[in-house]
């Protein structure tokens, strides 16, 4: 099977031209791939343990197709190692997008919400969960965050950053509030979320008169003189606004601390020190989208450490729970305590099993030392691709970027070659990278990842090289 494919043209691929998933005319296996013997409930039971063989038929008939996908099915993993149905064997540097800190199958990872899962899984927020408690304290005693909501995503965690920069402004009689976020961000998949991700093309078809969210306004990424004449623009209120009583201000500057879905382009100090006091003389937020930089994966447990500035508001998703499904938005001062109760909700936010899972993940990084090895990691996959895009400057630009073991190596914008192509190559090697973007490859190990995965992984990603 060929697997050369770009993720961008995957969902072409998937469904054309590899025949297995074509969608047929009418499905006469629909009912073969359901249950034959109607059961006493009248209701179709589950396939727990199908064959295989079915899955692509039934993604084809029965799995709305919202994303393009690489034709391998993964059945297990140990470590930073993934097996494929088929028993091959990929050394896994996408890591499930930032998110498996611990790799697969981890023991801590396992044990703890083994145990969770026997003893109580979820309750609602209605009652106290000392697991959810003990999660908030590791959060605000390894941050500058004073006070933490839990969610279940990336996404969730912003919309509840963007609702709290509203009520904030509010409290102080803006009407009108507009959040600042970066061209080129990107912040999750929920209506605010989406609009407050700097990308068009992520917008289309789902506007409403043309218009998206009202109340974000985009700079471009890193330019300071643009964020500045914008906060100006927005702190004064037009003149058919003020005659209705209305105010317009400035209610929050959102940033990635490192952009990771648009190309692993990290924040200048100059460019968040402006951001931060322009939030200050403006008395908005400054919030940091921390969902794939933060929990470790720069080196530093918080990307924000990098710049370094002191947010009022940062969210934290993927590696939280190692894999099991969690966000936070966490928040100091008066940010901390803007919501009141009925403000904001979730029903699983903070339930025992996801949060035994961060407590997990945050335990391993005080056993294990993570950060100490995100940092030794980092050092030699960024100088062994360095001396690749050397050795390759016909398909590689020269630039090496990111923090920590979020690394980026750019495509020659010259040639055909997309990262979806590299990438491709790499997988037909046994190595597991992600596009960021068209031009650039992204590599995020687990944080666990040995000195010897590195070493493995640069000599895949040569071979990957020699046939691109
Ligand atoms: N924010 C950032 C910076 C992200 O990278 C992502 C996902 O890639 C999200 C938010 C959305 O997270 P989720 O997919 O968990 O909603």
């Amino acid at each position: 099977m060929k697997l050369s494919i770009s993720l961008f043209l995957a969902s072409q691929l998937v469904g054309s031209t590899n025949g297995f998933s074509q969608k047929p005319s009418f499905s006469p296996n629909k009912s073969s791939l359901k249950a034959t013997i109607a059961p006493a409930s009248g209701l179709i039971p589950p396939i727990i343990d199908g064959n295989d063989d079915d899955i692509l038929d039934l993604y084809d008939t029965s799995v709305q197709k919202t994303y393009g996908r690489y034709p391998l099915t993964i059945t297990h993993g140990k470590g930073c190692t993934l097996y494929s149905k088929d028993n091959k064997s990929y050394l896994d540097f996408v890591a499930g997008i930032a998110t498996c800190a611990l790799g697969h199958g981890s023991e801590e990872l396992s044990d703890a919400i083994s145990k969770q899962m026997a003893t109580l899984h979820h309750v609602s927020n209605l009652y106290y969960i000392p697991q959810q408690a003990n999660l908030a304290k590791w959060l605000t005693d390894n941050s500058v965050a004073d006070k933490v909501f839990f969610c279940n995503s990336g996404a969730e965690s912003n919309e509840a950053a963007i609702k709290c920069a509203r009520k904030h402004a509010a409290n102080r009689g803006i009407t009108d509030p507009v959040i600042i976020t970066a061209k080129n961000s990107f912040h999750g998949r929920t209506l605010a979320a989406i609009t407050a991700t700097g990308q068009p093309k992520y917008h289309e078809g789902f506007t409403y008169g043309g218009k998206m969210v009202d109340g974000f306004e985009y700079t471009e990424y890193n330019n300071v003189e643009e964020l500045k004449k914008l906060v100006e623009e927005i702190n004064t209120t037009p003149k058919d606004l003020e005659e209705q009583g209305r105010k317009r201000g400035l209610a929050a500057i959102m940033m990635e601390a490192l952009q990771g879905e648009g190309g692993v382009m990290p924040g200048k100090p100059e460019f968040f020190t402006a951001a931060r006091q322009l939030c200050d003389d403006s008395n908005a937020l400054l919030i940091c989208d921390e969902v794939q930089i933060g929990m470790g994966r720069s080196g530093k447990l918080w990307g924000y450490e990098n710049i370094p500035v002191e947010p009022d508001i940062f969210t934290s998703a993927k590696a939280l729970g190692g894999g099991v499904p969690i966000g936070a938005m966490m928040a100091r001062g008066e940010a901390a305590n803007t919501f009141g109760p009925g403000d904001h909700a979730s029903t699983y936010g903070g339930n025992p099993l996801a949060c035994a899972a961060g407590l997990a993940v945050a335990k391993a990084f005080t056993d294990r030392n993570l950060l100490q090895n995100v940092q030794d990691r980092s050092e030699e996959l960024i100088s062994g691709l360095k001396a690749l895009t050397q050795k390759y400057p016909n398909l590689l630009s020269g630039e090496v970027r990111g923090w920590g073991l979020l690394i980026g190596v750019d495509v020659r914008d010259d040639v055909d070659a997309t990262a979806g192509d590299v990438v491709g190559k790499a997988m037909e090697e046994g190595l597991l990278l992600v596009p960021a973007g068209p031009k650039v490859i992204r590599f995020v190990p687990p944080l666990i990842v040995s000195k010897e995965e590195i070493a493995k992984a640069l000599d895949l990603f040569e071979k990957a090289l020699e046939k691109s």
